[in-house]
């Protein structure tokens, strides 16, 4: 049972600094790398500890719901008339998203390292509601920064955060949104590091988080992986998931790395369309967006000639962060891994498809992946197999959907 839950022996990315090939790393001031070295530590006497895994898969199984399943998409299968689609539910997760597979799993561990004050940072709250939601649970102190300006966009998040015994500091600085709210954060824990354990959402950010987020997610392709071959009777001709900071997508394709028949897929924001610059799609837009250093890592950033760091534009929240994960850089580098984007107007194609076809209202993020799954099914032979990772359920996008098709 154990190795079930946290999957690490498929790579031995990174290197000891923290780097996937030329991105990753560790960018952060001189003040927070004695943090980063004693979390580092941390997390690798907890993963070499049969205990914690114990700990992490029986709250998984009794609190989470996991395994999640994977259902088989008979009816958008039948309509698009080519490949055969298979949903991996991570939308039957608590909090109905991935998030709280990498809140759990970072909160066990700042239990066991005696922290017992946990700051996150959020933009439009998922990740903040499933830190708080981990963090109530495990009975930990929970501090929640967030921008006055996305305070205001997204006050049920707010309230879910405060009604699950979170504190949410308001950021004023700079723009008042997800990077202010990232910078006061840091700030935060280079204070109170003694005490304070910094839980970050996506696998972004200094070295080891990248790798920890991943390993943390990688649960959702281990399952997925024995699904679908009992399920399908094969392994799947392609995964697809979402990527925004790369999260659910880097814990899906880890299991599938060494498959050399199973292609990887990330879809990226295309918002308005790469010609509007109006999007988050870091891997798409090269004019715009190229390696450089963004919140302790290195990977593609949408910058101007300046190097200032872009507007991004995405229907979906979740999505809209000027850089990505380091790990899907180099992925992308090695082909391995193979980046396309879906537009505002795929997206919210595909939430209305998924809804009427299977009774699944799928969160706007993962409509991303199955826009995707949509416009290449009827492209694939009838015995061939797509595996989508439904990364979350749509009932939080309701307003969103409603602002734009109207009622
Ligand atoms: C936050 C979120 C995402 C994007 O984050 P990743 O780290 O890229 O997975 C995708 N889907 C849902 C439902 C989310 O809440």
């Amino acid at each position: 049972m154990t190795e079930l839950y946290i999957r690490r022996d498929l790579t031995d990315l990174p290197d000891a600094r923290g780097y996937f090939g030329e991105f990753g790393g560790r960018f952060v001031p001189e003040t927070i790398i004695p943090a980063l070295d004693e979390l580092e530590g941390a997390y690798a006497d907890a993963i070499a500890d049969p205990s914690f895994h114990d700990e992490l898969a029986h709250l998984q199984r009794s609190y989470t719901g996991r395994p999640t399943p994977v259902s088989y998409a008979r009816r958008l299968s039948e309509r698009l008339g080519g490949a055969q689609i298979y949903l991996k539910r991570e939308d039957l997760a608590h909090t109905g998203a991935h998030k709280i597979n990498n809140a759990l799993g970072q909160g066990l561990l700042a239990k066991r390292m005696g922290k017992r004050r946990i700051i996150a940072e959020t933009g439009a709250g998922q990740h903040g509601v499933g830190t708080a939601t981990a963090m109530a649970l495990l009975g930990l102190e929970c501090h929640v920064y967030m921008g006055t300006v996305d305070i205001k966009r997204q006050q049920p998040n707010v309230f879910r955060m405060k009604l699950l015994g979170a504190e949410v500091i308001p950021v004023t600085s700079g723009s008042r949104t997800l990077k202010d709210a990232i910078n006061e954060a840091m700030r935060d824990w280079v204070t109170n590091v003694e005490t304070t354990f910094y839980l970050l959402g996506s696998a972004l950010g200094p070295h080891p988080y990248p790798m920890m987020v991943r390993d943390f997610q990688s649960v959702i392709g281990v399952e997925a992986r024995e699904q679908i071959q009992e399920m399908a009777g094969q392994l799947p001709d392609a995964c697809i998931a979402c990527v925004g900071g790369g999260s659910n997508a880097i814990g899906m394709f880890h299991a599938f790395r060494d498959d050399e028949g199973t292609e990887l897929i990330g879809v990226e924001a295309g918002g308005h369309g790469i010609e509007s610059r109006e999007h988050a799609a870091r891997f798409a837009d090269l004019d715009i967006s190229r390696p450089g250093i963004l919140h302790g890592t290195r990977s593609y950033v949408m910058q101007d000639d300046d190097g200032q760091i872009m507007e991004t534009h995405s229907i979906s929240a979740g999505l809209d962060y000027p850089s990505v994960g380091p790990e899907h850089a180099h992925l992308r580098q090695m082909e391995r891994a193979f980046y396309t984007m879906a537009t505002d107007e795929e997206a919210l194609e595909a939430f209305q498809v998924l809804s009427k076809t299977e009774g699944i209202i799928p969160a706007l993020e993962s409509s991303h992946a199955l826009a995707e799954a949509i416009k290449r099914a009827p492209t694939m032979p009838r015995d061939s197999v797509l595996l989508v990772n439904l990364s979350g359920r749509g009932d939080k996008d309701l307003d969103t959907v409603i602002g734009v098709l109207g009622s």
